[in-house]
């Protein structure tokens, strides 16, 4: 088995882990609760869930969906959150492979689970979230540039910066020109997923960038072709921004040079 692939397993198991954290973020980050303190407990009858209840996915299986206690459903959102997780960690572990760029893209990975989910479910995107994620991702671009080990590529860097503040601005000014389709919310994460996406390449920014409008407005097709949409039913835009930036680190560096190809 190679070195890529057995890490990949690695990352799935730890992105099970994670999705279950990121259950607990998503339903308390929004009410301005602590993530850490009190431990998780079933909502009707209180009762803190024991650790072997805990298992991210096997857990929900074994007791079919019900709270060992008194039988509540619980809901098929949470091993599906914890299963999601683990699936995008492994496949972005594949294709960025056993490099220093990982811990990056894994941790914008896991913010970007949370983000998709509490912007669904309240149409925000918490600064809490967003703004230290600013710190953590340049650090670990810092780290991901420096490349123990290897060659340290600089000009990568440099490139991330350019494209934070780039993207950024983009959305700066159209939340301004749109302002009913964007907020500042997006405006902000638009610098963090910036930064991720141009310090891998142009490509990748430029589809990661582009590939959210696309996603975005298929879906917004879709829904007048089904009829189901309504004039103020506002969809955030923030989980195609995602989705967006993870088509970018998937396929961004190829499409972009099959596009340059049709000009040369
Ligand atoms: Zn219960």
């Amino acid at each position: 088995m190679s070195l890529t692939v057995l890490l990949a397993l690695l990352a799935g198991v730890l992105g099970l882990a994670v999705g279950s954290f990121l259950n607990v973020v998503v339903w308390r980050v929004p009410r301005g609760q602590s993530v850490v303190r009190p431990s998780s407990a079933c909502p009707r009858c209180g009762h803190a869930i024991r650790s072997r209840d805990n298992v991210p996915v096997l857990s929900w299986l074994l007791l079919r969906g019900r709270c060992r206690d008194c039988g509540e459903p619980i809901s098929i959102r949470y091993p599906l959150v914890e299963g999601v997780t683990g699936v995008v960690f492994a496949v972005l572990t594949l294709v960025v492979g056993a490099t220093w760029a990982l811990p990056a893209v894994l941790y914008v990975a896991a913010v970007g689970v949370a983000l998709t989910l509490i912007d669904l479910d309240v149409h925000r995107l918490p600064d809490r979230i967003v703004l230290p994620s600013y710190p953590v991702v340049a650090a670990l671009l810092v780290l991901a540039s420096w490349n123990p080990g290897g060659e340290a590529d600089w000009g990568a860097l440099v490139r991330a910066a350019i494209g934070g503040v780039g993207l950024f601005l983009f959305y700066f000014a159209a939340a301004f020109a749109y302002p009913r389709g964007m907020g500042f919310g997006d405006v902000k994460l638009a610098g963090v997923l910036g930064m991720l996406l141009a310090w891998f390449g142009w490509g990748t920014l430029a589809v990661g960038a582009f590939g959210a409008f696309v996603l975005g407005g298929l879906f917004a097709v879709g829904l007048l072709v089904a009829g189901r949409a309504q004039r103020k039913s506002g969809i955030p835009f923030g989980p195609w921004m995602i989705g967006g930036a993870l088509l970018g680190l998937l396929v961004g560096e190829s499409l972009w040079s099959v596009y340059l190809s049709l000009f040369t």
